[in-house]
């Protein structure tokens, strides 16, 4: 099969195309010829060799989201049928530890994720265990959108906080594949939005999919606004993956008893930051970390979706074979939501 893959770490230039052999099945996995496949941070972070305790052997197929038709199920698959249209589920998770009985297979201790831990989705074909598709009739490269970005920011906003009706909050990163997802989500649950940005162009399409207030943050003082937006008060919800450098602005903004969600591939184990705790503890503020979400928030978010209320943000498409201008596309901070591999 055709597939894209590095054999090494680096920029975007490592990428390689050709053939390799194809994925083999086993009685509990499915075989799926993808058709889409969209770009993720998490991409990069594998390429550049952020992740090489998980990489098991080149060459390593990067991608984790896909949409593509069954091709061709293991003896014990019940789930799905051949020839049936599905989307990825990108945890993969031992369901037998006490975070999956509790539920919680996004905190699994045999946590992994496709295309970090296995062959990934930059390929005609990929084989994943049953648990990691679920059938989704619709056009695939909107499709293969809605996975990862979609499920992180659905649990964020859904599980990590209580977000309701006429309360404020806050998207740094709204531009993101997550970011994106984050502002519709917020929108849908009765929030207003508040998001920055650098650019007009940018602002004017984080408006078209809901943001109330864009400010941008080479012009105007992001925190002023903000203070202005709320009548001084403050968000109830900062949604903050950019990390180190807008962690102590997101306590600034937060208005008391509030909460902010961190989270992001982009945030390296190395980024630390001092935070003022004083703030923290005196506003009464919670601080969550988040990480993917469950299958449940993929199905519940999936439910939106077919209603239209969450939509596809694609910035762009190139072909499988172009995927190095892809990931440089993904490096260029010049992008509203995600870019897609489309694969024919
Ligand atoms: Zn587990």
């Amino acid at each position: 099969m055709k597939a894209a893959f590095i054999r090494r770490y680096g920029g975007p230039e490592v990428i390689e195309y050709g053939e390799i052999d194809d994925p083999k099945i086993s009685e509990n996995e499915v075989l799926v010829r993808v058709k889409a496949a969209s770009l993720n941070s998490l991409d990069g972070v594998v390429r550049v060799g952020g992740y090489k305790q998980f990489v098991k052997k080149f060459p390593h197929i990067l991608g984790v989201d896909f949409a593509g038709v069954v091709e061709k199920v293991g003896n014990k698959v019940n789930n799905v049928t051949e020839g049936q249209r599905v989307i990825g589920f990108p945890v993969l998770y031992d369901g037998t530890c006490e975070y999956c009985k509790g539920g919680m297979i996004n905190l699994c201790t045999s946590f992994g994720v496709i295309g970090r831990d296995i062959n990934g989705s930059y390929a005609e074909l990929i084989s994943v265990p049953q648990e990691n598709v679920i059938p989704f009739e619709w056009d695939y490269e909107e499709a293969s959108t809605f996975q990862l970005s979609l499920i992180t920011a659905w649990h964020a906003l859904t599980k990590r906080v209580n977000l309701r009706r006429g309360m404020n909050v806050f998207v740094w990163g709204g531009s993101g594949g997550v970011g994106v997802f984050a502002i519709q989500i917020a929108k849908l649950l009765g929030a207003n939005v508040i998001s920055a940005t650098s650019e007009e162009w940018k602002a004017k399409k984080l408006k078209e999919i809901g943001a109330d207030l864009v400010i941008n943050y080479k012009e105007q003082d992001v925190l002023r606004e903000v203070m202005q937006y709320t009548n001084g008060k403050g968000v109830d919800v900062v949604f903050d993956s950019l990390g180190p450098d807008t962690l102590n602005s997101s306590i600034k903004m937060t208005k008391k008893g509030g909460d902010i969600i961190v989270l992001g591939v982009g945030i390296k184990e190395s980024d630390t930051t001092p935070i003022n705790l004083r703030a923290l503890y005196i506003k009464y503020i919670r601080l969550h970390g988040t990480v993917i979400g469950t299958k449940d928030d993929l199905v519940e978010a999936i439910s939106k979706v077919k209603e239209g209320k969450i939509k596809a943000v694609i910035d762009s498409v190139f072909s499988l074979k172009d995927a190095v201008e892809a990931h440089k596309k993904l490096e260029e901070n010049k992008k509203v939501g995600k870019i897609v591999l489309k694969i024919d």
